[in-house]
């Protein structure tokens, strides 16, 4: 079944990243001409040395929640930093967020075994701040995916489907439809993600599109579908956060 684009970019990165290239407005830009209608602003986390800490996210109180039409959502890529998953993001910074990614990334945490690796990934979910565990499909970290999968059923947190991947993460694509027919299996939301270093690769899904309709998935598992349902989610988040 052919997939919607979706309404929302959930991974998105400004200069302030240090590895990235575009400022806000780029960004906010071309999600406009490309008719998204919100982006999640993700730069990465202290714990990548050429990040600007903690201007990547305090920069965001001066920048309108909407722009050019554009919903303009605050987020971080947190860097999982040991393999219980403790987060590079501390808690003082929880209140400027609305959603977080958790991401694994060589040059911060070298991989470690597929148990470690796993025990990571299931550590970051159970943290009630995150929302999704960023690139999991990626090679450079053998995980167990059907247990990663259970564990955010169980969690009922998201997984991405990182398009971005598929031109720097090479060789991702298999773990990828393995994550695609898991959480397809247990009812898993996931979220496209540009991953975008540059304003141009913002909104480009055609990878993780592509994937995703190989294996049948449905859109109603797309949390990022529309702007009606990823704000559906946001609303969820709260909730757990507040009864965490
Ligand atoms: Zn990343
Ligand atoms: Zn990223």
């Amino acid at each position: 079944m052919k997939l919607m684009v979706p309404a929302i970019d959930t991974h998105t990165h400004t200069y302030l990243s240090g590895h990235a290239y575009s400022t806000i407005f780029e960004n906010i830009t071309v999600a406009a001409q490309k008719g998204l209608k919100g982006i999640v602003n993700t730069d990465h986390s202290p714990a990548m040395s050429d990040c600007r800490w903690p201007a990547a996210v305090r920069f965001l109180r001066n920048v309108p929640r909407e722009f050019m039409g554009v919903r303009i959502y605050h987020g971080v890529e947190a860097d999982i930093i040991d393999y219980d998953g403790t987060l590079s993001v501390t808690e003082e910074y929880y209140s400027l967020l609305d959603f977080m990614i958790a991401s694994l990334h060589e040059v911060v945490k070298p991989a470690g075994t597929k148990m470690q690796n796993t025990q990571a990934m299931i550590g970051a979910l159970n943290h009630p701040h995150v929302d999704i565990l960023g690139h999991p499909g990626t090679p450079a970290f053998e995980v167990d995916i059907e247990a990663v999968v259970k564990e955010a059923a169980k969690c009922n947190k998201l997984i991405e489907i990182n398009s971005h991947s598929f031109e720097v993460r090479k060789g991702c694509e298999q773990n990828c439809i393995q994550f695609a027919k898991l959480c397809k299996k247990y009812d898993v939301r996931i979220s496209l993600a540009s991953d975008a270093h540059m304003c141009f690769q913002v909104g480009a899904f055609d990878n993780a599109i592509k994937l995703l309709e190989t294996v049948d998935f449905p859109q109603e598992l797309i949390v990022s579908r529309s702007l009606q349902s990823f704000e559906a989610y946001l609303v969820e988040r709260k909730q757990r956060i507040a009864n965490k």
